[in-house]
């Protein structure tokens, strides 16, 4: 099947792509998208719709699992779309909720049982060159938001999952009072050594990461930030409804929350599958910009602006493509929305909204 695929490409694309990185293959060759798009909607057609009784017989349940209904819309049925599995073994069962579309893992993990997928650190990645690209990728997040994130001066930042605190230290240098929680200790160590051994800008404050829950840690639990941060967060979040009606409370009136996360409307998604790279071993549910509107109102938010992601070296300039190709991805990504990352900027209440509106395309909730 594969191999038949691959002649039918050689055939109609000749080698002309086979320069182009895997990841950008499809976004590239003229009619791909199309093709996917129609592959998709067939796949959402042909996948039957089963009740969550008839979901528990065909699918089983690990030691760690719990079954869920669609956390977003609270239906029940289920469409069994896809399995991925990884290294060492792991394996797991993305299912569609047919009302609202929302992508999810299911059976899903008990959050009392989340510290079992974390039981290896995360250290390692967090030095060296994954450092540096990392914080290529926070500045170009930030860029795309416009002047959100230039001047950090006179406003509270809260980085939510701070890890070895990459991007605290981002925040810190552009003069915002940061602070991060995480719920691994070793990475609040290294956070705060990493962070200790850095100058302080002129009338700035060091940031500093907590270990725990916000709730836990008193002068987090107080709330009052202007801006927080998830890089790479919302698809651990097992709870997510309780998580972001935390989120709402801790922001200053006029505060912003700033997602990044893997986008379930991904063309790679689309053309790949089980495989897709977004299907990590530790990722639980998947986010688009037609699901992730209903968490943020059901959580209070006002507003919400999007930044399709074209891809890292494509953002930096650094890619290899041709113009035209290059040309030829972006409108791709923004026709069918469809970049393997989403980020978003949610607005807590209307002074938020007023406050970037003339910079951001800003949809109300
Ligand atoms: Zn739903």
């Amino acid at each position: 099947m594969v191999s038949a695929r691959r002649k039918l490409y050689k055939l109609v694309y000749g080698t002309r792509y086979d320069k182009v990185p895997w990841g950008q293959r499809v976004y590239v060759r003229p009619g791909e998208r199309q093709i996917r798009e129609a592959q998709w909607r067939l796949r959402i057609a042909r996948t039957p719709v089963i009740s969550l009784d008839e979901y528990r017989e065909r699918v089983p349940l690990g030691e760690i699992e719990e079954y869920l209904s669609c956390m977003l819309c609270g239906e029940s049925r289920q469409q069994k779309l896809f399995e991925p599995t990884g290294g060492k073994g792991w394996r797991y069962h993305v299912v569609r909720c047919p009302s609202c579309g929302f992508l999810y893992r299911n059976p899903n993990v008990r959050p009392e049982r989340l510290g079992d997928l974390y039981a290896n650190s995360y250290s390692k990645f967090l030095t060296g060159d994954y450092a540096e690209n990392r914080q290529r990728r926070y500045r170009l997040v930030m860029k795309s938001f416009g002047p959100v994130f230039e001047e950090g001066r006179g406003r509270r930042l809260l980085d939510f999952g701070c890890g070895a605190g990459l991007f605290l230290e981002l925040a810190q240098e552009r003069g915002f009072d940061a602070s991060g929680v995480d719920l691994s200790p070793d990475s609040v160590e290294q956070a705060n050594a990493r962070l200790q051994a850095l100058p302080v800008p002129e009338g700035g404050t060091r940031a500093r990461a907590h270990f725990g829950a916000p709730a836990d840690i008193p002068e987090i639990a107080a709330g009052g930030f202007d801006v927080i941060t998830l890089w790479s967060v919302l698809a651990h979040l097992p709870r997510p409804l309780d998580d972001f009606t935390g989120f709402r409370e801790l922001l200053a009136p006029g505060g912003v929350l700033m997602i990044l996360t893997v986008n379930a409307r991904s063309l790679l998604l689309k053309a790949y599958g089980s495989k897709w790279s977004g299907f990590t071993k530790n990722h639980l549910m998947f986010y688009s910009s037609q699901t992730l509107p209903t968490l943020l109102r059901k959580t209070g938010f006002k507003g919400v602006a999007f930044a399709p992601h074209y891809g890292d070296t494509v953002e930096a300039g650094t890619t290899r493509l041709a113009p035209e190709l290059r040309r030829r991805l972006e409108a791709n990504v923004r026709r069918s929305d469809g970049g393997n990352m989403m980020r978003a900027l949610a607005f807590a209440d209307e002074e938020a909204i007023a406050r970037w509106r003339d910079h951001l395309k800003i949809h109300r909730l």
